[in-house]
């Protein structure tokens, strides 16, 4: 078994979205993954954006680290064809070995619980329990009202611009994957970095 060159850990909906652009960002997402001998980790189900990103990367080829609590096997649909799938007794657990698993964050559109599980990797990241890079997909525009409270927050002594710089934004998946790959160590191959 080869070792895979990066680990990505993806936070998404685990529903579609109104539009089929985020299911299109979610495929496109998992498929870099998979194109460029990565792993995937995420939360183990195959509802929504989810379940795209798992499929589209596993079929690209990537190694699938699903974690999934117990209590949520059957309302986020497990994905027992991941590479590698964890039932763990708690949400906390879950997020931790999440976390632990991956080289990289990438947050893709998503509800309560990405806004979550970004939150909480960012706030651990300025706290210095990590030093892994984070992204901030913002698909049509669909982060911008975060990221204007953000800066509001910014603006009223909350935030400091350099929190701020902890998470990279961007509206173009395969840029943003790798710029997180790069600034987690990962060295592109020639053809990639313009060699
Ligand atoms: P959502 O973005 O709300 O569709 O949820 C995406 C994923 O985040 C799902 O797999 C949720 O189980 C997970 N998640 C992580 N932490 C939480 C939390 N504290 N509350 C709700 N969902 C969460």
């Amino acid at each position: 078994m080869t070792t895979p060159a990066f680990s990505m850990c993806v936070y998404c909906g685990s529903r579609p979205g109104v539009t089929p652009v985020y299911a299109q960002v979610a495929q496109r997402v998992g498929r870099w993954i998979g194109e460029h001998g990565g792993q995937l980790v995420y939360g183990g189900g195959n509802n929504g954006l989810m379940g795209l990103v798992a499929q589209s990367a596993q079929q690209a080829g990537a190694r699938v680290v699903g974690i999934i609590p117990k209590a949520l096997q059957t309302t986020e649909n497990t994905r027992h064809a991941c590479t590698e799938l964890h039932v763990v007794e708690t949400m906390h657990e879950r997020k931790r070995m999440m976390a632990e698993r991956a080289d990289a964050f990438i947050a893709l559109p998503g509800g309560i619980g990405t806004f979550e599980e970004l939150f909480e990797v960012w706030t651990w990241r300025q706290l210095g329990y990590h030093d892994k890079p984070i992204g901030l997909l913002n698909t049509q525009g669909y982060y911008d009202g975060l990221i204007e409270f953000s800066r509001h927050s910014v603006s009223q002594g909350f935030l400091s611009d350099w929190q701020m710089d902890l998470v990279r934004i961007d509206t173009h998946p395969e840029d943003l994957l790798q710029a997180l790959v790069q600034a987690a160590g990962w060295t592109p191959p020639a053809k990639l970095a313009g060699v």
